[in-house]
């Protein structure tokens, strides 16, 4: 057993602004990383800004990622840091931000070479990163992971580089902004990323920890998403992050890996892609192990697949599949043994319906 989170996390109100100082000596001249819009509304962008100056460290602004974003705009925004001599990156806002700031740092670190480094198994140097989520979702502000849209291969794929960020700023006030849909997706995810680390080829009791608590902290506010106020918040926040450190150690299973087909062809977005299928993934596994499907339910507070059935579909809403991406994405996964190693029992094509 082994437990590896490198990053360090202060997680808590105020903290970017709090903890300015250390953020700044990451590095001379910062690349801050954003979506188009979202991190101007809920102050983040000001706040990392802010901070920055204060402790007189130079910045230079890429606004332009998009959600699910493309090796194509990471290829963009080396650019820029390249023309602008930056040495480190700081991402701001959802998974889509962070996760490109990640592959852009190894692509400053890389400046003689093209895009297909992001998926080679060699060790390379990368910049450092800083995190400042602004969704409760991905946990990405604490995972090595960066998954990319190809639009050549009409797919999303995770970089093959382990990319921790070295700093997690995480503060639960940037997710007042969001939508009720922006929310309820994000949090489906987290709950993915919980369910699947916990019913995981690679989950031991060490790594479990981590599912234990964050499934905890999701029964305690499953009925209070459509109507969050502080706390649901702040305890969104950490159980997204204490769900990242968990999927850090085992990866995800059959929901996430399901999901990308259904992003990239219907542009489901991705924490409603991965729920979609999650209730049959709990039916499927609790065929071949009840008690620990048991244990999962009990842990949320849930007595029975079907509550927790029935709880995703009130969360996410009913989602249309059309028969054939149904059938190609079943057929797909089980050409893939990386898709499936995480699954410990034998899947058949008939058993992924919806
Ligand atoms: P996202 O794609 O980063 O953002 C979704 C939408 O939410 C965007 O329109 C964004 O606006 C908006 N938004 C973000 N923060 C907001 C806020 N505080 N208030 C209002 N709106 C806000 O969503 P995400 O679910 O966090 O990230 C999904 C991506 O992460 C996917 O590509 C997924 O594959 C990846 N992922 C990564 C990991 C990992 O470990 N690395 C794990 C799971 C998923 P703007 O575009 O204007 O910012
Ligand atoms: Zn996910």
């Amino acid at each position: 057993m082994n437990i590896y989170i490198p990053t360090l996390i202060y997680s808590e109100k105020d903290c970017v602004k709090k903890y300015g100082r250390i953020m700044s000596k990451t590095g001379r001249k910062a690349l801050i990383v954003t979506g188009k819009n979202s991190s101007r509304v809920n102050g983040s962008l000001d706040d990392v800004i802010s901070a920055l100056e204060a402790n007189e460290g130079q910045y230079v602004i890429f606004d332009k990622v998009e959600e699910n974003p493309s090796t194509e705009t990471v290829m963009e925004a080396r650019k820029l840091g390249l023309q602008e001599k930056v040495d480190y990156v700081i991402g701001v806002g959802g998974g889509s931000p962070i996760d490109a700031a990640k592959a852009i740092a190894l692509m400053l670190g890389n400046p003689q070479c093209d895009e297909s480094i992001l998926y080679e198994n060699t060790m390379r140097r990368y910049l450092p990163v800083v995190a400042v989520p602004t969704t409760a979702g991905t946990g990405t502000e604490v995972t090595p992971y960066s998954i990319l849209t190809i639009h050549a291969n009409r797919t999303k794929k995770s970089i093959s580089h382990r990319i921790y960020p070295v700093l997690a700023l995480v503060d639960y006030k940037y997710l007042k902004t969001q939508s009720e849909s922006v929310l309820i997706n994000t949090a489906t995810d987290a709950l993915a990323h919980l369910v699947e680390s916990y019913l995981n080829t690679k989950a031991n009791d060490l790594n479990k920890m981590y599912s234990e608590k964050g499934l905890q902290l999701f029964g305690e506010i499953k009925d209070r998403l459509k109507n969050p106020d502080d706390e649901v918040y702040m305890k969104l926040s950490n159980m997204a992050m204490i769900a990242g450190m968990a999927i850090a150690h085992t990866g995800t299973s059959l929901p996430h890996g399901l999901s990308y087909m259904l992003t990239y062809e219907l542009g489901i977005p991705h924490g409603k892609a991965c729920g979609v299928y999650l209730g049959k993934y709990m039916e499927m596994y609790g065929k071949n192990d009840s008690k620990v499907v048991e244990k999962v339910l009990n842990m949320l507070g849930m007595v029975s697949v079907e509550e927790f059935n029935g709880y995703i579909k009130g969360l996410i809403g009913d989602v249309e599949v059309p028969e054939e991406i149904v059938k190609a994405n079943a057929t797909g996964l089980l050409s893939n043994e990386e898709k499936i190693k995480n699954y410990p029992f034998a899947v058949k094509v008939e058993e992924l319906t919806l």
